[in-house]
């Protein structure tokens, strides 16, 4: 079985670590938070003191880091030392710009990469249900942008109805039952409700611990409107998504799930 190096372990990284080791491959894996590190061993991946120790003899590479940049420094790392053909795949939400770069960092070491994001959260990433936007020269990156601006623009409309739905007097349940066997029905209702009790492994019952926290979506929702402003595409809720991710994050929610933007729609001090 091959060696996998696992790079970034965090909300979604440590499942999908977790996943690997159960599937028979040798993890070995890497992250600056210690806490992360100690799950991480729980489930019985090899704990590495650093990325470069992480890629030694490893067939694989795996990336789950938070942004662009965090990428481009580990890629200038580890592409050095990483075994000759190893496969670097990094499966982070970065812009299509760093996409780029580290496929040329990997390049000049002669190494195969492929930039192939992920979206499941982490229900997805602990049952090994994620989608892989396996794109190759940045492909991936754009794919994943396009989702996530459905993403963000999707949960604000399905908050807003639960908003509307509770001045109504109407139940949180019982929109739930009628919206998820009709049109409203979307991933942001039926996977992960933003109010309590629907969807009993949504945020909303965990005090919106994350999950996917707030600033990645900000982070993803800028990336949708600077890729929509160099293609010439109009894009006016994303537009309208980002400003309310923008001033959510402001408020102090950049670390709780982005689903907790319910609580700012209806006015809750959080
Ligand atoms: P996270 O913040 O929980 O995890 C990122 C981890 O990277 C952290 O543990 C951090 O310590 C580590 N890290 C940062 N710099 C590092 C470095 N130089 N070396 C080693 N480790 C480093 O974030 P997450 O929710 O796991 O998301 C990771 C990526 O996946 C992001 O790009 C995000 O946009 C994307 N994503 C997240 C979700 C989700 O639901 N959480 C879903 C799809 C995609």
């Amino acid at each position: 079985m091959a060696t996998i190096a696992f790079i970034g372990l965090g909300n979604m990284g440590n499942p999908m670590a977790a996943n690997l080791v159960k599937a028979g491959y040798a993890v070995q894996g890497f992250d600056l938070v210690p806490e992360n590190l100690t799950i991480a061993k729980e489930h019985g991946v090899t704990v590495m003191a650093n990325a470069v120790a992480a890629v030694k003899d490893a067939d694989v590479v795996i990336t789950m880091l938070p942004a662009g940049k965090h990428v481009l420094s580990v890629y200038e790392d580890i592409a050095p030392k990483a075994k000759k053909g190893a496969l670097l795949i990094d499966s982070s939400t970065i812009d299509v710009e760093s996409a780029r770069k580290a496929h040329a960092i990997a390049a000049r070491h002669g190494l195969p990469s492929i930039d192939a994001p992920v979206s499941g959260g982490t229900g997805g990433a602990t049952a090994g249900t994620l989608t892989f936007m396996a794109g190759g020269g940045a492909a991936g990156q754009a794919a994943k942008i396009c989702n996530n601006m459905i993403l963000g623009i999707s949960m604000i409309g399905v908050a807003e109805a639960f908003v509307l739905a509770e001045k109504l007097g109407l139940s949180h349940q019982a929109l739930f039952d009628v919206a998820s066997t009709s049109s409203g029905q979307c991933w942001s209702l039926t996977t992960y409700c933003p109010v309590p009790g629907p969807v009993p492994a949504s945020p909303a019952n965990r005090d919106y611990k994350p999950g996917f926290a707030a600033a990645l979506m900000l982070k993803d929702l800028k990336l949708s409107q600077e890729a929509a402003q160099s293609a010439g595409a109009v894009t006016p809720l994303g537009a309208e998504a980002t400003q309310l991710y923008a001033l959510f994050n402001a408020q102090g929610n950049a670390g709780a799930d982005f689903s907790g933007i319910i609580n700012f729609l209806r006015g809750d001090q959080t």
